[in-house]
């Protein structure tokens, strides 16, 4: 197919939440100066406000905004994340956390977990987490930037970040405004399309503004202003896999040591997410209406906050799935307006970043072309789907029987992509992972063994040292790992420089 737009010299961006901001920071960071960008937002409408938690990836978009870590942390109130604790996912009291960076060390074809499972099987009791140094870390609330455990070729510390979702919007404000992105106030009534292509020639607030431009980034939220209100592109729902339908929102005190992960404890028909913050800590209630009435959800959520609420639980439905065209027309979509996918591994504003890499990647300067956008919604629904497979693993794995919810989430069917990792996994202790997909071997396996996927079989490799070998191994990796962690400050401490 030909061009079917002109070059592309303005973008208008509509929706000022953590995807709006997202997309005027790097936009005007990486085009700023040869396009033109206007960012339209409602205060009355306001923005979802939650959205606290990330993974490691955020680091090297900062880095490409610039932005410096100190400043980061203090604007937003923000505090490290090394991974995140599942509490009472496989039965009620099992814990285990998916740590983020490496466990153990690695051999030629042959990961460290094929070492751990041989042991395992001759009888030893050493826990798989003994070797993260993320976890130790995590465990005895410490933190520091250690690139490689010292005197070795050992990964060091992976982390991400937590921080105020209001906050971070006003910070990436402050940067985008500074690069020249106009904002303009106020709520759009309607959305103008060419009657010959489809394509949205501007949109019209109440005020009677025009906003005219030449591609349009759809920022706003679950309505969806401009991909299915106008463009109809239509919605991909997955809540048979993710049947969670809604959240509950509270922010409480900050009471104790500020940990350095995220908690995620399962109850009765979803599950609660902690997430420690600098000034306070935010704490949210994900479950299924079907299974638990909504009263009861907040009584649940309540009843496990451990400080005090500082305002009501705040209410947020939506329904697990993916718009089917992330970009329609001259219309591309980022955060909830894409899609949605609960925050169990705080992927969510992750797929905004690496979608707005991808933009650029694909930026149509010369014009939008067909093939640009289909190879562009094809890279985006197969980021998403590894995700969405990722997610489910957790649910199928569960191994309560205290609820018809959980049951039911053990005996669902899940997509064939799950089904042969799980099963490739049980046979073989093979995990793989895909060009597109987000998270690595290893984070597969952490789920998978965290949540009693203990596989028959591992690589023959982990045989060809001696026992006395594998017990050197393990007990070089846990006193260096032990070594490293005692010489870290506490997580407060490192707080205590940045705020
Ligand atoms: C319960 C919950 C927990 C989450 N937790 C995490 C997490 O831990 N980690 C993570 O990565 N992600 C998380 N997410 C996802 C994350 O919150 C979103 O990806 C992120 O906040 C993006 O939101 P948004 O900008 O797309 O939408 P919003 O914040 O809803 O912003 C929409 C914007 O559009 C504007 N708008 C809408 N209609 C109009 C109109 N007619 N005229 C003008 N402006 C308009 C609004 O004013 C607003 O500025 C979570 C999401 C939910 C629901």
């Amino acid at each position: 197919m030909d061009n079917v737009t002109n070059k592309i010299n303005k973008i208008v961006i509509v929706g000022g939440g953590t995807a709006g901001w997202n997309a005027a920071a790097f936009l005007s960071r990486t085009l700023g100066k040869v396009i033109d960008i206007t960012l339209v937002e409602s205060d009355e409408i306001g923005i979802v406000g939650v959205g606290e938690a990330t993974i490691p990836p955020i680091l090297a978009f900062n880095n490409a905004l610039g932005f410096e870590e100190t400043a980061f942390l203090k604007n937003t109130q923000g505090s490290i994340k090394l991974g995140i604790q599942f509490e009472n996912w496989g039965q009620v009291g099992d814990k285990y956390m998916h740590a983020f960076g490496n466990v153990g060390k690695d051999f030629a074809f042959c990961s460290f977990h094929n070492f751990w499972l041989r042991a395992k099987k001759e009888g030893r009791k050493e826990d798989f987490w003994d070797f993260s140094l993320n976890f130790q870390a995590a465990k005895l609330n410490r933190f520091a930037k250690v690139k490689q455990i010292s005197g070795t070729d050992l990964q060091g510390i992976a982390y991400a970040y937590h921080f105020d979702a209001g906050l971070y919007a006003k910070h990436l404000r402050k940067f985008s405004e500074t690069r020249g992105v106009k904002r303009i106030e106020g709520k759009i009534s309607n959305v103008n399309q060419c009657a010959h292509t489809d394509f949205i020639t501007d949109v019209v607030l109440e005020s009677g503004q025009k906003v005219e431009g030449d591609l349009f980034i759809d920022c706003s939220g679950f309505r969806g202003l401009l991909i299915e209100q106008a463009l109809k592109t239509g919605y991909e729902n997955w809540s048979h896999w993710l049947p969670c339908d809604r959240a509950l929102a509270v922010p409480t005190k900050s009471v104790g040591q500020v940990k350095p992960y995220t908690r995620s404890i399962a109850h009765k028909a979803g599950w609660q997410w902690n997430i420690p913050l600098q000034h306070r800590t935010g704490n949210g209630h994900v479950y299924c209406s079907d299974y638990i009435s909504d009263e009861e959800a907040r009584e649940t959520l309540l009843a496990h906050l451990g400080s005090e609420p500082l305002a009501e639980p705040r209410s947020i439905p939506f329904v697990t799935g993916r718009r089917k065209l992330q970009w329609n027309k001259n219309c591309v979509a980022f955060g909830l307006a894409s899609g949605f996918l609960e925050p169990l591994e705080s992927t969510s504003i992750h797929l905004i970043q690496v979608g707005l890499r991808r933009l650029v990647q694909h930026f149509p300067h010369q014009g939008i072309k067909q093939a640009e956008i289909d190879e562009f919604n094809r890279q985006s629904q197969r980021e998403m789907e590894h995700i969405r497979d990722f997610i489910i693993l957790h649910y199928k794995l569960n191994q309560r029987s205290d609820s018809e919810f959980w049951v039911n989430c053990q005996n669902m069917d899940v997509p064939d992509s799950l089904k042969h990792r799980m099963e490739l996994f049980k046979a073989s202790a093979k995990v793989f992972k895909e060009s597109d997909d987000l998270f690595h071997e290893i984070a597969w396996q952490q789920v998978m063994i965290g949540q009693g996927l203990i596989p028959d079989d591992y690589h023959p490799i982990a045989h060809t040292i001696s026992s006395d070998q594998l017990n050197g191994l393990f007990r070089d990796l846990q006193t260096l790992i032990g070594k490293t962690v005692a010489a870290m400050p506490s997580h407060d401490k490192f707080l205590e420089a940045v705020s």
